[in-house]
């Protein structure tokens, strides 16, 4: 290397860290689970306290975790400050839409601050019933259901809801409308007539099994819907739809994984939202599915107040990436009614994904996504970087801004050219 291209060199290395210096002291103030770990530890000991001084044995028990789930203000007020405005406020949503934390996701939440992220997302608040916006069906399900507990949306793959069921029921959900007031499972005669539509219907190939949350099946009927799925010679990937690795690590057991692991291929999406959730026990959870081979996607969704920031969607990306989990989807908020404060613009998705590209590495880029009305489909959206295009070349935006002509030649034949 000679002088001068060192010096160049150097140059464009000071140049790419300008380029990150605002991220690198917005981080400063993102909180992240795991930077919190001894907060959090404080938190837990006193809802163990609560609940009859449990044991770490307790807290790690899924079941401990759903049957002592927060769903009433007079306990909730003991562990999280409330005005008797948001009291009352609370009391009143939960006689139209349900709500229930586990004492895990309790112990990220900063009981003092009305702003925090992971309260917005499990709490409710008044507006919840104020708002008259919105649909309960945006995505037209009624209407994409051919047999048993169907989706289906698309030519080779479809979805099995399974189940209503929540470890916690969040107050973004954009399918509240399935969540009711109270948790059940489907039968196992609506899985099954599910399973045989699947068998006779050759042009599936890749099945989603979510709810609700797939992984509050128990693990014997995960086990019987699994295999009957593996046993369907067309059918290649199985996926599972699952918000427990955040709300209720302690789901993701040895036996569970045991089980998952015996019909590979077998993906589970996720869905982080913010970098508070990651946490070491969320962490412990996606290193159990990933040690037993199961690959790791994240589906977050852009909430207003939450994560429509372009530090602190990367930030939760970061964070994912480092237990393993990829980023897979941001999907843009549906109007779903009682959940619209959460709405943000498509101009808020589009510069997330603009300071994205480059900015890190394509593993840490997710896409994004708008849900076309009436389930018409997932459409990707992209900052614009392909300005124009003739017949032999086509003009390119970099991530920096900056501008080339590149060439567009027409495809050979390669029998032609060999
Ligand atoms: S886990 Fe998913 S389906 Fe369940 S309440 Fe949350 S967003 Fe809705």
């Amino acid at each position: 290397m000679t002088n001068q291209s060192r010096e160049i060199s150097l140059q464009r290395a000071d140049e790419l860290k300008s380029r990150i210096t605002d991220y690198l002291e917005a981080r400063e103030s993102i909180v992240r689970g795991r930077d919190i770990e001894d907060t959090i530890a404080e938190r837990r000991l006193a809802i163990m306290k609560h609940f009859g001084n449990a044991t770490m044995e307790d807290w790690n028990d899924y079941d401990w975790q759903l049957e002592n789930r927060i769903a009433d203000v007079e306990t909730l007020d003991k562990f999280i400050n409330l005005t008797d405005r948001e009291k009352e406020d609370i009391a009143k949503v939960g006689q139209e839409f349900r709500w229930a934390l586990t004492p895990y996701y309790l112990s990220l939440i900063d009981p003092d601050d009305k702003y925090d992220p992971v309260r917005l997302l499990s709490i409710p608040t008044g507006i919840e019933i104020v708002e008259t916006e919105g649909d309960a069906d945006p995505m037209g399900e009624e209407y994409t259901n051919p047999a048993g507990s169907i989706t289906r949306r698309y030519p080779d793959r479809l979805i099995i809801n399974v189940t209503n069921q929540c470890a916690m029921y969040c107050r973004h959900c954009q399918r509240r409308r399935n969540i009711g007031g109270t948790d059940h499972h489907q039968s196992r005669a609506v899985l099954q007539e599910s399973v045989d539509y699947i068998a006779k219907t050759p042009e599936i190939r890749d099945v989603l099994v979510t709810g609700g949350d797939a992984l509050c099946l128990t693990d014997e009927t995960i086990d019987w819907l699994l295999g009957s799925l593996r046993a369907i010679p067309h059918v290649e990937v199985i996926r599972l739809g699952s918000r427990t690795p955040v709300t209720a690590p302690q789901r993701i057991t040895e036996n569970l994984v045991n089980i998952i692991k015996k019909y590979h291929p077998i993906f589970l999406n996720t869905h982080f939202n913010h970098s508070q959730e990651v946490t070491e026990e969320s962490k412990a959870a996606c290193e159990r599915l990933a040690n037993a081979g199961v690959p790791i996607g994240n589906q977050a969704v852009l909430l207003n107040g939450i994560n429509n920031d372009k530090f602190v969607m990367r930030c939760l990306n970061h964070e994912l990436v480092k237990i393993r989990v990829r980023p897979y989807y941001i999907f843009h908020a549906k109007h779903v009614i009682g959940t619209t404060h959460f709405n943000c613009s498509i101009d808020d998705g589009l510069e997330i994904m603009e300071y994205l590209r480059g900015y890190t590495s394509g593993l840490a880029i997710p896409n994004y996504i708008v849900n076309a009305p009436k389930g018409n489909g997932k459409t990707p959206l992209l900052p614009q970087y392909l300005i124009s295009r003739g017949k032999d070349y086509a003009t390119i935006r970099t991530w920096e801004g900056k501008v080339f002509n590149y060439p567009n030649h027409e495809s050979k034949n390669i029998r032609d050219l060999i």
